[in-house]
């Protein structure tokens, strides 16, 4: 399938510095209308669940997707609107909130490995062990319910060495044949603020509203730098990160939707082929089907 725009472009380069500020939160839509758009994500969906499909029947592989942003900056919606085509046999969502006492009774990746897709599935991950190199590094308080060692937390290196552990992390998971494609939805500061009115005046909405929303937004510039901090420290070429502008939500779908899909044709999979064995056990269950005909 064409596809409508070179997702390189959106591709944070390993060792490459990031400049948020300077990166667009909005570009010229990819779609031409309402029809345009609804027919376009359609047929990616489609493509998505034909490679999904190939995925899950070799049962070797396995995709990780895993969505950052500030809050309302459409990750739930856009898991929603461009998964809403696959089998929810061969696919996991996991959503990362405020770790519970068991979990921070535990390493900040454990909850997340708990969740990892077995081969052959789409794990997907709102939110994930990203969150401990941004909420917890932009919130101290955060940082201080985690029961460190203190001497640990007090290291110079503290931070260097969680984005040298989660690099070492993905590249472990890579080498068990996980494609981890990580996403950064960014929105502006002032599209932040008509989304989150809208969650008070929309009663509809309402059920999405936190007021914890409303401190995050006041450490915006802290949340940015850790975010750009973050990116250029944790995107490789085997897991990258991919700065998703979010202002428009129909155009951030269209682009996370061929992400996802130029990375799963690169992934060239393939329908396994039967063993000898398997050839074998298909002839005779083939003669005895036919049989039952022949023998009423
Ligand atoms: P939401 O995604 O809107 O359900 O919000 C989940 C909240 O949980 C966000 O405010 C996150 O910052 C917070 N959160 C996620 N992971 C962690 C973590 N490891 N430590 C503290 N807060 C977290
Ligand atoms: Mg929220």
């Amino acid at each position: 399938m064409k596809l409508a725009c070179p997702i390189s472009q959106f591709r944070v380069a390993p060792d490459k510095s990031v400049k948020l500020k300077k990166t667009a939160t909005k570009i010229d839509p990819l779609y031409t209308s309402d029809d345009d758009y609804e027919s376009k994500l359609a047929s990616y969906r489609e493509e998505i669940a034909h490679w999904q499909s190939i995925l899950y029947a070799g049962q070797q592989e396995s995709v990780l997707l895993i969505f950052q942003g500030m809050d309302s900056a459409g990750k739930g919606g856009a898991i929603r609107h461009v998964m809403s085509g696959i089998n929810p046999q061969g696919c996991q969502v996991h959503s990362f909130g405020r770790p519970s006492e068991e979990e921070l009774a535990h390493d900040y990746l454990w909850r997340c490995l708990l969740r990892l897709p077995r081969r052959g599935m789409i794990g997907i991950f709102d939110r994930s062990y990203y969150e401990e190199v941004l909420v917890v590094r932009v919130k101290p308080e955060v940082l201080a319910g985690q029961n460190l060692p203190a001497d640990l937390v007090k290291h110079k290196n503290f931070w260097k060495d969680r984005f040298h552990d989660i690099r070492q992390h993905e590249a472990y998971l890579h080498r068990n044949g996980t494609k981890i494609i990580k996403f950064f939805l960014h929105v502006s500061a002032d599209e932040q603020r008509e989304r989150l009115l809208a969650r008070i005046d929309d009663p509809e909405k309402n059920w999405k509203f936190r007021l914890g929303d409303l401190d995050c937004r006041s450490h915006w510039a802290d949340f940015q730098k850790a975010y750009q901090d973050c990116l250029e420290q944790t995107s490789t070429t085997e897991s990258p990160w991919y700065i998703v502008p979010a202002d428009d939500k129909r155009n951030a779908r269209l682009i996370i939707s061929q992400i996802i899909l130029q990375n799963m044709q690169k992934m060239e999979l393939q329908l396994p082929s039967a063993s000898p064995a398997l050839i074998q056990d298909l002839a005779t269950a083939r003669k005895l089907l036919q049989d039952e005909v022949a023998e009423r």
